[in-house]
């Protein structure tokens, strides 16, 4: 056991990377076997197969396995059990305890594939398929990390988990969230956190911008459409608050750059979207005849503001309260409410914590490069393990790109895969061997 803290002295390191290069193929075929799963969500299908067939292999490598249903918790049935599966391996006396945690679910394939999306097929290098990126690749890379580190029979104090956990895609509230609150993330049982999200082979994502969702109601008072001025159009209140935000929001949000290295580039600001509008009766399908003439008495709008660390969720709120009420000063039957949807604040761990030093190093090591530190635009379960679990050191590490996920002819290559892969073995040898 090397008591240094890089873990691995250099031969060491090589012959771990040879290993690891040895089990390329065991590597594509447990990809491929991962991506044949449909583990589509919504709905939440084929959880419990995906972790039984995850908990078999891992059984196989010594690892205790368990399966862990989060009933009763939201989306769970006995249709689509929501089973998540840890599996443990103890090293050789008491130490810290390393944890790679991969969302099996995948979102719908949607249109535009090449390919069958669940053939997991093999391309000049490439296996593609729903899932193959976002993230079943940096599950399969974890595994066969961790595989190879037994196979080797390096020995290490503390021990290693890998997870497979269910709903990342809808919010992780019977996955991540779930065990979470089961102490399934917090010290002593787990010290260390790698999420293998597709962020890039050389980059540590440190973690994520916060998130605000809310719906606005503009009620207006109904009236013939033909004497549009005996009502209240609450279209033309909601169009007033959009001009408002268009001319003075927006400019603002452009101007306020974060600290947080985001990618891409765009979204290292505050960014707002609107997921959708409506207003007044429905519209007509084709053939369904004319909408009746009325005023609309109602437009709701629901939005989805990204924010930074450097803001709070209370400011941002009232950044939006402030125009409302601005157009109420301007049209005195501007008639709104605000209702909160959903909102999650943003996080991102230290710099020089250890986990993103560990992966830091080893990127050097292995790709010659410097570690790039990255947050992500978007939220991700490391939420769930920083706030529930009060666990810091967490971070997104693993193979394929971020801009393949969610996309039709999905892929992840092989090469960044068995590179990730020696860098979360190397990486989590050496936060094994810091003292506990
Ligand atoms: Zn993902």
């Amino acid at each position: 056991m090397p008591e240094s803290s890089s873990g691995l002295d250099d031969k060491q390191r090589a012959r771990l990377a040879a290993r690891i290069d040895a089990k390329r193929d065991d590597l594509i075929a447990l990809t491929q076997d991962l991506i044949r799963i449909p583990t589509v969500n919504p709905p939440g299908d084929a959880y419990q197969p995906c972790c039984e067939y995850l908990g078999r292999r891992l059984a196989r490598s010594g690892f205790a396995v368990e399966y862990l249903r989060a009933e009763g918790a939201l989306g769970d049935s006995d249709r689509y059990p929501r089973t998540n599966i840890i599996a443990r391996k103890e090293g050789r006396g008491p130490g810290p305890c390393v944890h790679f945690n991969s969302h099996i679910d995948v979102v719908e394939p949607g249109h535009g594939w090449t390919m069958d999306p669940f053939s997991g097929e093999l391309r000049d290098g490439r296996i593609y398929g729903r899932g193959a990126c976002d993230m079943k690749g940096g599950l399969a890379a974890s595994i066969i990390a961790i595989e190879a580190i037994l196979e080797e029979g390096i020995e290490f104090s503390g021990a290693i988990e890998i997870s497979g956990t269910v709903d990342e895609e809808s919010g992780g509230y019977a996955g991540v969230a779930w065990l979470a609150e089961r102490g399934r993330f917090s010290p002593p049982r787990v010290d260390h956190v790698i999420i293998p999200e597709p962020l890039n082979k050389d980059c540590v994502c440190l973690g994520h911008r916060g998130v605000w969702w809310a719906e606005i109601i503009v009620s207006g008072r109904i009236a013939h459409g033909s004497m549009p001025f005996l009502g209240v159009s609450a279209i033309r209140g909601m169009a007033a608050f959009l001009a408002k935000v268009e001319t003075e929001l927006y400019p603002r949000l452009a101007q306020r750059r974060t600290a947080m290295p985001v990618i891409p580039d765009g979204a290292r600001q505050s960014t707002l979207n609107f997921n959708g509008l409506h207003g007044g009766l429905p519209n007509p399908a084709p053939g369904e005849g004319f909408p009746s003439a009325l005023v609309a008495d109602r437009c709701s709008l629901v939005l989805d503001r990204r924010y930074l660390i450097e803001e709070s969720e209370a400011e941002i709120r009232q950044e939006i309260l402030d125009l409302l009420e601005a157009v109420q000063a301007e049209r005195p039957e501007f008639d709104y409410t605000l209702r909160d949807l959903w909102s999650m604040p943003p996080t991102m761990t230290d710099a020089d914590s250890p986990v993103v030093t560990a992966l830091s190093r080893e990127i050097e090591h292995f790709l010659g490069t410097p570690a790039h530190h990255v947050a992500s635009p978007g939220t991700y379960d490391q939420k769930h393990i920083v706030r529930i679990g009060n666990l810091k050191d967490c971070v997104a590490y693993g193979p394929g790109l971020l801009e393949l996920a969610h996309q039709p002819d999905e892929y992840v290559g092989v090469e960044d895969m068995l590179d990730a892969a020696k860098i979360m073995a190397a990486a989590a040898l050496r936060l094994l061997a810091r003292a506990p």
